[in-house]
This record gives structure tokens, C-alpha cells and sequence, in this order.
């Protein structure tokens, strides 16, 4: 492992566009756009640190293994991985939703929870949906899907779907209803624990950068995150 040289997976559209303004923040600017370049690893201003574009649900895998040091991630992606080798130091609080259940107009959800019916669920996230339905005490029958799930119950394929809602507009142009918010998601910035032991002296300047534009840009939306930030960091030194 050469001490000096970092890899950092991100994945295309919004995580990898939020990501930059952090990256700058540190004095790091990616060289290529992936929307414009067929490139996977790109190159930065820093000759030292690279960039490589993975899939958003890849991107724990590859840091979990060491192929890339560190990563951005979000919490759903990061529940289904289960975060094994992976370090989990701050939640950047970007490319921010809500993981739902919906159900088609007309299908009383309450009514069919409070009858113990056992539920048809389509979802990509089924580890999220496995403990959510068990923590109600739901019987359920799992569909994997791996996109479009809106369109499971306008079909009959499912009672219910599992996944993430920003605006609802996806869920109203298919008449679908949001009726339970089983959480909040954020993405986060994993590290690989042998990472970040060994290129402590690399890593540590870049962890610190993200963290003050997390800092910032909690201050500017006046929130509450800079406490539960600084409770991270502390977490990390102690760690390191
Ligand atoms: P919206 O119509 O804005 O509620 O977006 C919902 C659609 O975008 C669904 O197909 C979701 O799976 C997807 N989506 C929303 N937020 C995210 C996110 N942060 N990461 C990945 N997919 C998302």
C-alpha cells in the first residue's frame, strides 16, 4: 500500500456534484466531469489523489476491500451493505430523502395493518424493509426489484413499495400515496479502517476539510448538525 496515494469512489449525478464543493473546500479539484468523460478514474490537481466512479450501490464494496480509501455513500446504500471494514466518521448531509412506504391510491394501509394481512412489498432496499416490517410485527413477502418500483403496485405486483422520496413528484404522477416514513437518509463518508490507520497523515487533512464545510454549511442552514458533528470527530480522534 503506498502511504501517499488515495482513491476516492464516488458515484455519478447528485452525490458526486455535492461531493465537489467539499473537495474544494480542501483545495481539490477534479479534472474530468463523468457526465462528459467515459473516464472511471479521474484524475485530480492533487497528483497524489484520484477519483473513481462507481456505482452508488458499489461504493461500499470498493472501500470495504481497499480498492479506494474512502468514499461517499448513502445511509440507504450503506443499511442494505451492512458497513462491514467500513468507517463511518461523518454524515455530510447531502443528497437528502426520506426512505417511504406507498401504496396505490385507494389502498387503506392502516386498515390492512391493524387486520395482520400479510403484505406483498416491492423494493430494492429489502434489508431496510425486512426490519422496518419486523419491527411492526408485519408479516410480509419480499419482492426485489432493482428500479422503477413505482409501478409495482399499478400493476398488482406488490401491495406496497419501499423507497426513497425527495419531492413525492415520482410518487404523484403514479398515484401513489406516501404513507409511513421509515427514515431520514444522508449520504456519509466512509473510510477503510486500514485506511485510515495507515494514511492517517494523508487521510486526516481531507476528513478535517469535509467536516468544516459540513460545519458551514450547518451554520448557514442554522441546524442543528455542527454539535452532532463535533461528537464525530471527537469519536474519530479517539479512534485514530
Ligand atoms: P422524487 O420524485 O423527487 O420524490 O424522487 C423520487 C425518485 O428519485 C425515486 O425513483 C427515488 O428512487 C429516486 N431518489 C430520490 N432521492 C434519491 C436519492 N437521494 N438517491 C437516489 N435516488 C433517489
Amino acid at each position: 500500500m503506498n502511504p501517499q496515494q488515495l482513491t476516492l469512489a464516488l458515484s455519478k449525478g447528485r452525490i458526486f456534484e455535492e461531493t465537489l464543493p467539499m473537495l474544494e473546500a480542501a483545495g481539490i479539484r477534479v479534472l474530468e466531469d463523468p457526465e462528459k468523460s467515459r473516464k472511471l478514474i479521474l484524475a485530480t490537481n492533487d497528483p497524489h489523489l484520484r477519483v473513481i466512479i462507481v456505482r452508488a450501490s458499489d461504493v461500499p464494496t470498493y472501500v470495504q476491500y481497499g480498492a479506494a480509501d474512502f468514499g461517499v455513500a448513502g445511509k440507504d446504500v450503506l443499511l442494505e451493505h451492512g458497513g462491514a471494514g467500513l468507517y463511518q466518521p461523518i454524515d455530510l448531509a447531502i443528497a437528502a430523502c426520506r426512505m417511504s412506504v406507498a401504496v396505490s391510491q385507494g389502498f387503506d394501509y392502516d386498515y390492512a395493518v391493524r387486520q395482520g394481512a400479510r403484505l406483498r412489498v416491492a423494493t430494492k432496499y429489502t434489508e431496510i424493509a425486512r426490519q422496518h416490517f419486523a419491527s411492526k410485527g408485519v408479516h410480509i413477502d419480499l419482492i426485489k426489484l432493482y428500479g422503477s418500483m413505482e409501478l409495482a403496485p399499478l400493476v398488482g405486483l406488490s401491495d406496497v413499495i419501499v423507497d426513497l422520496v425527495s419531492t413525492g413528484n415520482t410518487l404523484v404522477a403514479n398515484h401513489l400515496v406516501e404513507v409511513e416514513k421509515i427514515m431520514d437518509i444522508s449520504s456519509r463518508l466512509v473510510v477503510n479502517q486500514a485506511a485510515l490507520k495507515l494514511k492517517r497523515e494523508r487521510l486526516q487533512p481531507l476528513l478535517h476539510a469535509f467536516s468544516a464545510a459540513v460545519a458551514l454549511a450547518a451554520e448557514s442552514a442554522k441546524c442543528s448538525a455542527p454539535s452532532q458533528l463535533m461528537q464525530s470527530m471527537q469519536k474519530m480522534q479517539k479512534e485514530l
